[in-house]
């Protein structure tokens, strides 16, 4: 096998992975019901087909049919290592946030039926770990598909729905939750543990 086919696998592979691991999240979620659905509008929804795009589509496309080969460039075998450990960093934060977030996780902005504020686990590290995992696997991409278009279409996609979201996802969450959440920002910052 080519190192070229093996960080595509590697990377489908990792897409495949996170998928089958929030179904049974998934599953649970939708069970609890909805309390404020304001945010879950057209601009949010907007921003998941961006984000999609970009982490899914555009990578999908140049993996099966190598489009646009004029973007493509050699790949050497410690970025491939480099991709394949930030991916299963992505995936195992993945999996943290989840079970620490529980049915109060949801794909699009809303506030459940007795909404729990979560600030223990990961979330006592960051107050957007889950974001945190997605511009890992961004990262991981950007390393395995040695595409400038391709690899980089992950960091854009995500990126944008990162920073046209989290100001609402803030607002909407210091609404709900009022001063705990006022002091959950104080002492937590966004993404990066210290800096971001
Ligand atoms: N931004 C978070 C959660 C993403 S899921 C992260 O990156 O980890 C999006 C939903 O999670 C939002 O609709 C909001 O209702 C919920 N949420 C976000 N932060 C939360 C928290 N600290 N506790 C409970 N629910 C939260």
């Amino acid at each position: 096998m080519s190192l070229l086919l093996f960080a595509k696998i590697a990377w489908a592979v990792g897409v495949v992975t996170w998928f089958v691991m929030r179904l049974p999240f998934q599953r649970k979620a939708r069970r609890k019901a909805v309390a404020d659905a304001r945010h879950r509008n057209a601009r949010d929804m907007t921003l998941l087909s961006i984000s999609t795009l970009g982490l899914g589509i555009i990578p999908a496309i140049y993996a099966l049919t190598g489009w646009p080969a004029g973007a493509s460039y050699p790949l050497g075998a410690l970025q491939v290592i480099a991709g394949v450990a930030v991916f299963a960093a992505a995936l195992w934060l993945f999996w943290r946030t989840h079970r620490d977030l529980g049915q109060n996780w949801s794909v699009t902005l809303e506030i459940k039926d007795a909404h729990k504020l979560i600030t223990n686990g990961v979330y006592a590290r960051v107050r957007h770990p889950m974001y945190s995992a997605f511009f890992l696997w961004a990262l991981a991409q950007a390393l395995l598909l040695p595409n400038v278009v391709a690899g980089l279409a992950g960091l854009v996609g995500f990126g944008i729905l990162f920073f046209f979201r989290v100001g609402r996802e803030e607002a909407m969450m210091r609404e709900a939750f009022g001063a705990e959440y006022d002091a959950y920002m104080a002492r937590t910052k966004r993404i990066i543990p210290g800096l971001y």
